[in-house]
C-alpha cells in the first residue's frame, strides 16, 4: 500500500480524540510532502538540524512534533518551531526551555517524558520523580510553558500485557497530575503513546496522540 492509504487506514481505526503524529524522521522532505498532500498536518522528527532542513523546505502548515531526546544545547532551533516538544525529560531541560521560550518571547508547548518501560535505555522521569517534582510546585514556575501532558514508550516486547500495564502506569500518573497539580489548567489534556508496532494498545489505553513512523512510510 501507498503512504496515503497507509495514513487512512490508521487513521480509521482512531477514536476522535487521539491524534496521528506520521513520524518522518527517516524520511526526505519529498515524502513527507506526499503525506502531507494526502492531508497530513503533524510530523515527527528526532534532530534539531533535521527539523529545521525540512521545516524551511515544506509548508508552513505543518504542525511539527519534536519527538528525539533534546539536550540543553540544542533547544535554540526547537523552541518556537516545534508545535510540542514531546520528550522533555529533565528538571534541567525544563528550565532552560522555559528559559529560551521567555527570550522569543513565545509560549512552547511540551510533554514530560516518563519512564515506564523494563528497559534501561528508554528516557523519561521515573513517576516518583515526577510526582516530586510536581508536589514541589516545580512544575507551575515555568511560564513560557505549557505542560500539556505526558508521553511514554513501552518496552519493545511481544508480551502484549506487559505493553498494557505499562501504558496503563502512564494513563494513571496522567489522572492523577490532572487532578493534582494541573487542575486548573485545562490545557494539560495530551496522552503521548503508541507506535507502529503497539498503538492499538495504546489507543485502549486512552492515547490521545499516537506516534507512527514505519506503519505508514514502509
Ligand atoms: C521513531 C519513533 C517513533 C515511531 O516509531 P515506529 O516504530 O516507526 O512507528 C515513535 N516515537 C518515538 C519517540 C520515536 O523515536
Amino acid at each position: 500500500m501507498g503512504i496515503s492509504q497507509n495514513i487512512q487506514s490508521i487513521k480509521n481505526t482512531l477514536p476522535p480524540h487521539t491524534a496521528l503524529v506520521a513520524v518522518s524522521k527517516t524520511q526526505p522532505a519529498e515524502i513527507i510532502r506526499e503525506a502531507y498532500d494526502a492531508g497530513q498536518r503533524a510530523f515527527g522528527e528526532s534532530r534539531p538540524q533535521t527539523l529545521l532542513d525540512k521545516a524551511s523546505k515544506l509548508p508552513a502548515d505543518i504542525d511539527w512534533h519534536f519527538i528525539g531526546h533534546l539536550q540543553s544545547n540544542k533547544i535554540k532551533s526547537v523552541v518556537g518551531l516545534a508545535h510540542t516538544i514531546h520528550a522533555v525529560d529533565s528538571e534541567k531541560l525544563l528550565t532552560a526551555l522555559d528559559k529560551e521560550a521567555a527570550r522569543r518571547p513565545c509560549r512552547q508547548r511540551c510533554l514530560l517524558q516518563v519512564h515506564i518501560a523494563r528497559e534501561e535505555t528508554k528516557q523519561g522521569f521515573t513517576p516518583g520523580a515526577l510526582r516530586a517534582l510536581a508536589a514541589a510546585g516545580a512544575l507551575a514556575r515555568l511560564p513560557h510553558l505549557q505542560i500539556a501532558g505526558l508521553m511514554g514508550m513501552a518496552t519493545f516486547t511481544d508480551d502484549r500485557e506487559q505493553i498494557r500495564h505499562e501504558f496503563r502506569t502512564l494513563k494513571n500518573l496522567y489522572t492523577e497530575l490532572k487532578q493534582t497539580c494541573f487542575s486548573s489548567d485545562a490545557g494539560f489534556c495530551e496522552l503521548s503513546m503508541g507506535m507502529s508496532s503497539d498503538y492499538a494498545i495504546a489507543v485502549e489505553e486512552g492515547s490521545t496522540i499516537v506516534r507512527i513512523g514505519s506503519a505508514i512510510f514502509s
